[in-house]
């Protein structure tokens, strides 16, 4: 018996046509799993990942900056498939300014694609996994739910919240049979860290404090999220996993 098999089991994964959530696809696929690609953009590269490997795909276009989608999104996913075992709330968005300057429009726009939108999901999604007394949810929290950064007010708001979402929520639904982590990345090459890495002083020094000597390539997030969404993991409630080449370790 392999307990990382997520064999027949279904996967939602959110912002899933890029960067960590494509990786994150791929992998949950590559582990068994069949994939439900939920967000705003074509789904096709994804989809042309996962094809090979012999999986179900299906691709569910929603907008995440607000919770209208929820309900249809987990709906959708239970029609086609007859379940939902493992939710990744992954799609999320940040906005980079002084503090001193910023936006109440870049405050909600954050709060409510990065916190708000994943708890709302996160309930839908677990009123079918109480259903079937078992389901797996993770969160993609961020070194900003540790730390404090500079210029992203709403970001690191909205993940070190996402972080305390998801110790509430796993002492909520433990004893439902559905557990609640968090997995939180280091700095990654994908759009998200894209104004970083283009910043050469920034880039130089978040390279010089990181122990494993490079950037996280998308794929070597795929081990946690395979972990966290399998049996192997069914201990494992509220921990917030970080995957960052030692940062937080310095
Ligand atoms: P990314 O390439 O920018 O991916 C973000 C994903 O979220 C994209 O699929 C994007 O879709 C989707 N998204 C954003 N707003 C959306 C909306 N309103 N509706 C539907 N989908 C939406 O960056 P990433 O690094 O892979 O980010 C994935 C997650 O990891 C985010 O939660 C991010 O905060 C977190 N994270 C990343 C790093 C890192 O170093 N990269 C570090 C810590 C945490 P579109 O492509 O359509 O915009």
């Amino acid at each position: 018996m392999n307990a990382f098999d997520l064999s027949g089991q279904c996967a939602l994964v959110t912002g899933a046509n890029t960067g960590l959530g494509q990786a994150i696809a791929v992998a949950l696929a590559h582990a068994g799993a069949d994939i439900v690609a939920v967000g705003r953009s074509a789904m096709d590269e994804t989809e042309a990942n996962i094809a090979p490997l012999g999986r179900r795909f299906h691709a569910i276009k929603a907008d995440l900056s607000t919770t209208e989608p929820c309900a249809r999104i987990i709906e959708e996913a239970r029609d086609l498939f007859g379940r939902c075992d493992i939710l990744i709330n992954n799609a999320g968005i940040i906005r980079r300014q002084d503090a001193l300057e910023f936006s109440e429009e870049d405050w909600d726009a954050v709060i409510d694609t990065n916190l708000k939108v994943p708890f709302f999901l996160s309930q839908a999604a677990a009123r079918v996994m109480v259903q079937q007394g078992r389901g797996k949810i993770i969160n993609i929290a961020s070194l900003l739910s540790f730390q404090g950064g500079i210029r992203i007010p709403s970001y690191t708001a909205s993940k070190s919240g996402l972080a305390g979402l998801t110790r509430l929520l796993a002492c909520e639904w433990a004893s439902k049979g559905i557990n609640v982590n968090a997995i939180a990345p280091g700095y990654f090459v994908t759009n998200n860290t894209e104004a970083l890495r283009a910043d050469k002083e920034r880039n130089s020094a978040i390279l010089a404090r990181i122990p494993a000597g490079h950037w996280g390539e998308p794929q070597e997030i795929g081990g946690a999220a395979v972990f966290l969404s399998s049996r192997a993991s069914d201990y494992v409630h509220g921990v917030v996993l970080p995957v960052d080449g030692g940062w937080l370790a310095r």
